[in-house]
């Protein structure tokens, strides 16, 4: 299970094109301006299929154009790699542009698998 904080449809701010755009709840950072503070604590969230949000870009693909496709934000995404990693085969099987928001905190294999699916980084260094 990816544990999920919200989406949205249709994004312009997360990458390039019209994107779905997946927060990922859970972030070891505790920034003081973070836009989305109520994605920082590892509990909460929605327990969600890693299909389940397949299914969702799958239903999108056609509104994400040449540019657009699939954001995954936070929160911190790399945090739940380990399971990001089936899911982002997955999405590159279906031809879906893969955006990665990070802020580059966390460095192990899985994350370091993760990076190597993943088409464009959004490194936010803080
Ligand atoms: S790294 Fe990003 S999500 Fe995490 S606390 Fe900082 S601004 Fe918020």
């Amino acid at each position: 299970m990816i544990n999920v904080h919200s989406y949205e449809s249709m994004g312009t701010f997360d990458g390039p094109g019209l994107r779905l755009v997946v927060f990922l709840q859970g972030c070891p950072f505790r920034c003081l301006y973070c836009a989305n503070p109520d994605t920082m604590e590892a509990k909460g969230g929605t327990p969600t299929p890693p299909e389940e949000i397949l299914q969702m870009a799958i239903s999108q693909k056609a509104f994400f154009g040449k540019k657009g496709g699939i954001t995954f934000s936070g929160g911190e995404p790399t945090l739940q790699a380990e399971v990001l990693i089936p899911l982002f085969k997955d999405l590159k099987a279906n031809g879906i542009h893969i955006c990665l928001d990070t802020n580059g905190g966390i460095r192990n294999e899985k994350v370091e698998e993760l990076l190597s699916l993943t088409d464009l980084v959004l490194l936010d260094l803080k």
